[in-house]
């Protein structure tokens, strides 16, 4: 193997002062790991409202935020909006949470029929309910086989004819409460309601974000590299604990 140690991979957070909840920051902690175990360099950026956009971005992540959260980032979000359409275009992978997905969509509108206007990176449009969709969640994926999470949100989406969904819901609602979708996928933009965090206990995810950077940034291939698994116990073996229990607990 070529040495990969002085080759960085930038993460950028976004927003992790207003929209990090049930865990999300744990996403970043995921992919800060895993990139130096596949032997490259991360180099982590929180981004809030106001800082200067890392002059690198190969990986962007953003959580989960209550509604006034989503109105203390939208202005910010907005402004940087045409920098991560061209990001997205130019194939960056991103993975957006709840909140941050649903203003990668094209707005929110809130319960009282007031829109937070969403920078339409994803085809998807959400409408606060009166219904909180809540616990545990296990989605069938095609790319990512079994999606485990945690669902917490007031907001429900529907997919534009732009968008496809992440995966189809097995137990749980996602979405909303008609379809069996949940998240949403445009080239390798994911958004996601799930928390928990995800990449925790969805490493198949944390390696998509990663191999789709390296690919574009450097050509390489994480092939079949393994992540070396360093930890004291097993770390397979505690995700594959922390998937059993997820999906077995009630909702
Ligand atoms: N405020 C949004 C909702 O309830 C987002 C919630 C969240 O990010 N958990 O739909």
């Amino acid at each position: 193997m070529s040495s990969r140690s002085t080759q960085q991979i930038h993460v950028v957070q976004l927003y992790p002062r207003d929209m990090n909840i049930y865990g999300d920051y744990g996403n970043a902690l995921v992919l800060q790991r895993r990139i130096a175990w596949y032997g490259y360099e991360p180099v982590m950026h929180s981004y809030d409202p106001g800082d200067e956009f890392p002059a690198h971005a190969d990986i962007l992540i953003g959580g989960g935020g209550q509604d006034s959260g989503q109105d203390r980032i939208q202005q910010d979000l907005l402004s940087i909006g045409e920098r991560l359409h061209s990001l997205a275009e130019a194939g960056t992978p991103m993975l957006m949470i709840c909140g941050l997905y649903q203003l990668f969509g094209h707005y929110f509108e809130t319960r009282q029929g007031r829109r937070i206007q969403g920078i339409g990176l994803l085809d998807v449009t959400t409408y606060g309910t009166d219904t909180r969709l809540i616990g545990n969640v296990v989605a069938e994926s095609d790319q990512f086989g079994q999606i485990i999470g945690y669902e917490n949100h007031s907001g429900q989406t529907y997919l534009g004819d732009d968008a496809q969904p992440l995966a189809r819901v097995v137990t749980g609602e996602g979405n909303n409460e008609q379809d069996p979708h949940e998240g949403a996928r445009h080239r390798n933009v994911l958004g996601s309601y799930l928390h928990g965090s995800l990449l925790p206990k969805n490493p198949a995810v944390a390696d998509f974000l990663i191999a789709a950077a390296v690919q574009q940034k450097f050509g390489d291939s994480l092939g079949d590299l393994q992540a070396p698994d360093t930890a004291p116990v097993s770390l397979t073996e505690l995700t594959e604990k922390a998937r059993r229990s997820a999906a077995s607990r009630p909702r």
